[in-house]
């Protein structure tokens, strides 16, 4: 039995065990993937209070660090499920099933997709949905961002140093991301906003060769040749495994209060899969110490009971 299992080792998770582990708590935190989460993919963190400027995955490796010399303890297996037996809770993994007084669900968020015919084929042969991880394949080549957020904005700035040719396509002629990065890719020659449009079909033959991107406004449908295409349309929570002990709002995201608890005692939700105003590397972290303070008050509650 451990006092808390925290679902992810995202920023939100990692900061929950750092804050449970700093509370004594025994900690295990669960990991599908590898640690880090969405951060690791942004080139360059410049909004986190006191670093200036420090890369995604460099944050991720500090974090992770701390986590385990406070006394975490991290095993990468992914969380299918989860039973509620009252005063403890089981989460079941595909190999093992772990006991604890409450849980703490970090699972962050997956890439949206396109939904486009041949989308899933093409990853690896000219689409990506990681620029820091796949950009370094398209030096001096053409490439396009789809998408308006922070994320989008973020791949064609750091993709414009590399590529030949950025386009960004946008289903709006306003984008959703920062005002500065935005300013920042205008200054950039080799950038070609392509605005109110969709990307209708991926071509290709055996890799991408082009896309067909259609202007909402004008009703014209134009051919664009590519030799990559990063999607950066957003995140989608993965919260479907833990759906019968939360309530999930109508795009997925698990409801609770400013306190991260949620309608199962013992159940926490921190980070990215929370619904909320401002998903940022900031209020992930905010969320870890929240869910991890309200859950070692949890416990606490539960001793005094006994
Ligand atoms: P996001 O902010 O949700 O933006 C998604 C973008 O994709 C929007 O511009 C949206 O268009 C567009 N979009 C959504 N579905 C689409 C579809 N089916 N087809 C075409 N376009 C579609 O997602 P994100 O950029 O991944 O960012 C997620 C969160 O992380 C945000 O809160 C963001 O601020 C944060 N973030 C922060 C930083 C940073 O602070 N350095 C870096 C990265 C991300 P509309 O605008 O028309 O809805």
């Amino acid at each position: 039995m451990h006092d808390i299992v925290i679902v992810g080792a995202g920023p939100a998770g990692l900061t929950a065990a750092i804050y449970a582990c700093r509370a004594s708590k025994s900690v295990l935190v669960l990991e599908a993937r590898s640690y880090g989460g969405q951060i690791v993919n942004t080139p360059s963190i410049e909004n986190y209070p006191v670093e200036m400027n420090i890369s995604g995955f460099d944050f991720a490796v500090r974090l992770y660090e701390q986590a385990k010399a406070l006394g975490a303890e991290i095993v990468f297996e992914k969380a299918v499920g989860m039973e509620d037996n009252g005063r403890y809770k089981t989460v079941v993994t595909p190999k093992n099933r772990y006991d604890a007084k409450a849980v703490i669900l970090a699972t962050g968020s997956e890439n949206r997709k396109l939904g486009l015919e041949g989308e899933d084929e093409l990853i690896g042969r000219g689409l990506s949905y990681c620029a820091t991880c796949d950009g370094n394949f398209y030096r001096k080549k053409t490439v396009a961002v789809v998408g308006g957020g922070n994320t989008a904005l973020e791949d064609a700035l750091y993709l414009s140093d590399l590529a030949a040719k950025v386009y960004l396509i946008h289903r709006r002629d306003a984008f959703r991301g920062e005002e500065r990065t935005a300013r920042r890719l205008r200054e950039k020659e080799n950038v070609e906003p392509v605005l109110d449009s969709v990307v209708t079909a991926l071509n290709a033959n055996r890799k991408l060769t082009s896309v067909c991107v259609l202007n909402k406004k004008t009703g014209e449908t134009r051919e664009i040749a590519l030799d990559g295409l990063f999607v950066a349309v957003g995140r989608v929570p993965e919260n479907v495994s833990f759906e019968k002990y939360i309530d999930l709002d109508e795009a997925g995201y698990a409801a609770s209060g400013e306190n991260c608890r949620t309608k199962t005692p013992g159940l926490f939700v921190a980070g990215d899969n929370r619904a909320k105003d401002v998903r940022q590397l900031v209020t992930a972290t905010a969320d870890g110490a929240v869910a991890a303070t309200e859950a070692v008050k949890y416990i606490s509650s539960l001793e005094t009971e006994d």
